[in-house]
């Protein structure tokens, strides 16, 4: 390591093109500085999933110490010389989605009457409450291994990792195949889901559950397996490969006789590349902040950092007054095909009929509010006259979610605009794989007002400060 600094946070190291010189990245990295030589760089996602490796740090006699700490607590003899220490890697798919829930609860208030003191009054008020939340999980990717977790849950966030590849295994250890391909697993994940919508019981009508836009990464985690044979007879200590901490101890092994040990091809990953972050036109360094948007400094011309290589024309630009202390946030516009027009027009045009879906293009906290400020500008589209943008200042926040995303999220805004209108009237739900018919991308003012921001074209827009990151 070249910095010696402790980082928090999700970690691996990748090498400069330029110099060579190694260099670690955290989460939601996009752009990067060479610490070593100062060119500017950019990281391109390989499509299928990228495979990581936390490397163990456990010495043998820290590992003895763990299973002695252990067993000291349980009130156990402690373990004689004979043990065996194997250094394994254990496989988990890390999957990301979107989790949208519908719960129908029945709130009970009791109210006192305002004179008579003796007399109190139980109000029941009905609520449908819809929430979009980030859902994160680990599943084990390997066959069924007696001791060894089924997930690694919240360390996924934070253990520092490196990419898999066989030079980086360390000596001694072992990695165990990858038995359930991720969509597998995905099914596995979704169906309980469900049951847990289940268990959660509405107080009328029916609960849901759904998840939405799964991401899938493989993660390598260290573990050391531990047997011996004692007075008591067998023992089989698995400790974790970071912590030292004993997570399970067995006397006895279960064979899981119901699994069928399929074979399957070798997987492959996608291993992450990195690039000059340049200006493909005149090759100057392009900003080093996080967007896919950049309008060069030199020569002014748009570079569009995008993988699906759908043409979205002009950057445009709300045209109206917009004061220094603006924000201009970019939102994706999707035009709704004619076939759609009817029942999405319904759900997101507004009195004015609008034939677009527009999505935040920047990333946001908070998904509920994401999806109201979505509806809102669907709807005032027709009224947003929109320009050629000729400047980009500071103002502008980067466009920090790509197409790809706002596709997928523009299915869960769908979704949960059907859900919303169910409440209401009686409607089939659909869901839908959203293709728009054109694609733009445009910037609209807002301006501060106390805890909101509110839109500075028509001054009726309004969403909640805190919908957007602060960091830029
Ligand atoms: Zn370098
Ligand atoms: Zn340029």
């Amino acid at each position: 390591m070249t910095t010696g600094k402790d980082k928090s946070g999700f970690y691996f190291g990748v090498t400069c093109p330029a110099c060579g010189g190694e260099l670690e990245l955290e989460k939601n990295f996009f752009t990067l500085t060479c610490v070593h030589c100062g060119s500017v760089l950019r990281i391109r996602m390989p499509d299928m999933p990228p495979a990581y490796l936390v490397k163990s740090k456990l010495t043998t006699r820290e590992v003895r110490f763990g299973i002695d700490r252990y067993l000291k607590k349980n009130s156990l003899p402690l373990t004689g010389p004979d043990l065996a220490i194997k250094n394994l890697y254990y496989p988990y798919w890390k999957i990301e989605a979107l989790m949208l829930r519908v719960r129908n609860k029945v709130y009970e208030r009791v109210l006192q009457e305002e004179t008579e003191y003796q007399d109190w009054a139980a109000v029941q008020t009905a609520k449908t409450e819809i929430g979009i939340t980030p859902y994160l999980m680990t599943v084990a990717a390997g066959s069924f291994f007696d001791g060894i977790p089924d997930s690694i849950g919240l360390r996924s966030e934070y253990v520092r990792m490196i990419p898999f590849a066989k030079e980086n295994i360390q000596d001694g250890f072992d990695s165990l195949p990858i038995t359930r391909p991720y969509d597998e697993v995905w099914a596995t994940v979704v169906s309980s889901v469900m049951t847990v919508g289940d268990i959660d019981q509405a107080d009328f009508g029916s609960n849901l559950t759904e998840l939405f836009h799964p991401e899938y990464e493989l993660i390598y985690f260290p573990y050391a397996l531990v047997e011996s044979y004692s007075d008591r007879g067998f023992n089989r200590f698995i400790v974790d490969g970071i912590s030292g901490r004993v997570v399970e101890y067995l006397t006895q092994l279960t064979l899981d006789e119901d699994a069928e040990y399929a074979e399957i091809p070798p997987l492959e990953f996608g291993r992450l590349e990195v690039e000059y972050h340049r200006c493909y036109n005149c090759g100057m360094d392009l900003p080093d902040r996080r967007s896919i948007v950049y309008i060069c400094e030199n020569c002014q011309v748009l570079n569009i950092i995008d993988k699906t290589g759908v043409d979205i024309g002009e950057l445009a630009l709300v045209d109206c007054e917009s004061g220094p202390a603006d924000v201009l946030l970019p939102f994706w516009s999707f035009k709704i095909p004619d076939n759609l027009l009817p029942k999405l027009g319904q759900l997101f045009g507004g009195i004015r009929r609008s034939d677009r879906l527009v999505v935040p293009a920047f990333s946001v906290v908070n998904y509920e509010a994401a999806y109201r400020l979505s509806k809102r500008m669907s709807a005032a589209a027709p009224q947003l006259n929109l320009v050629p943008t000729e400047t980009y200042d500071r103002r502008f926040r980067p466009v920090n979610r790509c197409l790809e995303d706002a596709l997928a999220l523009a299915d869960i805004i769908i979704y949960r605009a059907q859900l919303e209108r169910l409440s209401t009237f009686h409607c089939n739900i659909e869901k839908f794989e959203f293709h728009p018919s054109e694609v733009s991308l445009f910037y609209t003012p807002f301006h501060p007002e106390n805890y909101f921001y509110v839109d500075s074209a028509l001054n009726a827009i309004t969403f909640e400060k805190n919908l957007v990151e602060q960091k830029v």
